[in-house]
């Protein structure tokens, strides 16, 4: 260790970690590099953003505001004057980023694998692309040179696992759970060789994605409550989720080890929780019984003839595998199949509001706004109650409980000059539920429930068993940090940024919305506040077609399209 003694921050992310499965695991001393880290500093719920999705909640923390404000409201968004979906990258928010602030006051930066940070930017050291980073063909670092460097030291470099190999029996899901693994290790190694190139570093930060894309996957086999939980699949992967977590606090033990010196506060964070996925909520379908929304077809049914057929022969047992070969005789299916599928068969003329997303996201078809807007724009407001209502109402057969925890009009949790984009109602679930916005099931749609269970005919997310929640992790550790401070109000992952500013004693920007964590901080202090800097993002960031089947992949993997 040189002797530098000026302030570090060291941010690592655990994407969609969550203490239901860390503490049994910090119980049994199976993860002692956290146990030990957070004896001596702090830990804490981290509530996510709205709606907690990675693309988002990275967005959150790298801005330290809310999505009004940069501009993100799901992994695709709707073109203008259309309602066609694009995929997002980091070309399309609107705020600058900590390692951007931080570059602009001299601070040097090593970020590696943080979601949505393609296309890079050029910042004051050295950046490597995360999620929504079409492939390794792309300029995938900043500099640019970086890119052969890195794979020649590391001898290749993952930058995400494509999941669609794990979907089709147990060989391939050893295979993703392996290639998983290695994805981590290769960027573990990837973030050391740019601490130790750029030795006087004072900002890095790493994200290990493995356990949101296992938690997705392998939920059901650890869980014994979930629907599609059996005792011969569990003994074989039940414990794919926690091995990640220790082999991730290795990593971690290894970087503290070498980065962490007395002047280095260290973050251990995620993005959002984790919790079961047991049910798929048609929203759209249950729009259209509400008579929110209406179909071309009188059988509410947003499937072409030819691929009810074809779905119909796929007699397979095997829903994911069923899926696949949907989409080997019907090869265009992928291209484009979000749009075309959810929203390809709508009546617009009687369509009032729609779901987007696999959330809750919901926008109204305004006379004006959208092309064929039908709701007059002086009956936005009573429309508007009418689809809140709806969406309160809706229960789950089996609980009898509300499937949304809350439900929000876009101005009561967003504000900035990115609102007008936002969906007009926001339903917030917090809970085993996953919207569906494309409705695989086949005819007789008046019959078909809204409220289904995983592994019953669903398609499309009956590979995914877990789904995220709004409570995160938050640890600090180090230098400037105060052990075992309870905080009486749950941090947000909005207030990362200030709080990291004040801990190099830096300015924060006055456009932030997240508060300086004090109650976290030895020497808390009165933030010092600066005016915003004008910020435009000029990336150009545009996917090639192939690019964009890329990424379609690798979402629908995840469970993130309908
Ligand atoms: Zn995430």
């Amino acid at each position: 260790m040189t002797a530098i003694t000026k302030p570090r921050v060291l941010v690592l992310g655990l994407d969609g970690a969550t203490w239901t499965l860390l503490d049994p695991l910090l119980a049994q001393n199976k993860l002692p590099t956290l146990g030990k880290f957070i004896q001596n500093g702090t830990r804490s719920l981290l509530r996510s953003c709205i709606q907690p999705s990675s693309e988002q909640a990275w967005s959150a923390f790298a801005t330290g505001k809310q999505n009004g404000k940069f501009g993100l409201y799901g992994f695709y968004q709707r073109s203008k004057n259309s309602y066609a979906l694009e995929y997002i990258n980091a070309s399309h928010r609107r705020a600058a980023t900590l390692w951007r602030i931080l570059s602009a006051r001299g601070k040097k930066c090593v970020v590696v694998n943080v979601p949505l940070t393609w296309p890079v930017e050029k910042i004051n050291g050295a950046l490597v692309s995360g999620l929504m980073t079409p492939g390794l063909h792309s300029e995938f670092t900043y500099p640019p040179e970086l890119k052969n460097e890195l794979l020649r030291e590391l001898g290749e470099y993952i930058i995400d696992v494509d999941i669609e190999r794990g979907e089709t029996g147990g060989e391939s899901l050893d295979e993703l759970a392996a290639r998983v693994k290695r994805m981590s290790e290769l960027q573990t190694r990837a973030f050391e060789y740019l601490l130790d190139q750029n030795a006087d570093w004072d900002f890095g930060m790493l994200v290990h994605r493995a356990p949101d894309i296992l938690c997705h996957k392998f939920w059901r086999y650890q869980d014994p409550t979930h629907p599609l939980y059996n005792e011969r699949d569990a003994a074989q992967w039940g414990g794919v989720i926690n091995d990640c977590f220790a082999y991730l606090d290795q990593c971690n033990a290894r970087l503290l080890e070498k980065y962490a010196d007395e002047n280095t506060t260290v973050i251990i964070l995620s993005d959002h929780g984790f919790g079961p996925l047991t049910h798929a909520v048609y929203l759209n379908q249950y729009f259209a019984q509400k008579g929110i929304l209406a179909y071309k077809e009188q059988t509410g049914n947003p499937l072409s003839s030819a691929l009810r057929a074809g779905v119909k022969r796929l007699n397979n047992p095997l829903l994911a595998a069923a899926k696949n070969k949907a989409f080997e005789i019907f090869p265009r299916l992928k291209s484009n199949l979000h749009y075309s599928m959810a929203y390809g068969n709508l009546d617009w003329t009687r369509t009032k509001a729609y779901a987007v997303g696999t959330m809750g996201n919901v926008y109204l078809n305004v006379r004006g706004r959208e092309p064929e807007g039908c709701v007059e724009p002086d009956a936005y407001e009573a429309t508007r109650d009418a689809v809140i209502a709806a969406l309160r109402e809706l229960i789950d057969p089996e609980t009898q409980k509300p499937i949304f925890d809350f439900v929000y009009r876009r101005e009561e949790i967003y504000n900035g000059d990115a609102l007008e984009d936002a969906p007009d109602v926001i339903g917030l679930i917090d809970g085993p539920y996953h919207v569906a916005a494309v409705d695989w099931r086949g005819a007789n749609g008046a019959q078909k429930s809204v409220v289904e269970k995983v592994g019953n005919q669903l398609l499309f997310v009956s590979d995914t068993s877990g789904q995220h929640r709004m409570d995160g992790i938050l640890a600090m550790n180090g230098n400037g940090i105060a052990p075992n401070h309870p905080s009486a109000q749950a941090p947000n992952l909005i207030d990362l940024a200030p709080t990291i500013l004040q801990l190099f004693d830096e300015a924060i920007p006055d456009d932030m919305d997240g508060r300086v964590l004090n109650e976290f901080l030895s020497r808390p202090q009165l933030a010092e506040y600066t005016p915003a800097l004008h910020f435009e993002n000029k990336m150009d960031g545009e996917y090639s077609d192939a690019e964009q089947k890329e990424i379609e992949e690798r979402l629908a993997g995840l469970g993130y399209l309908g």
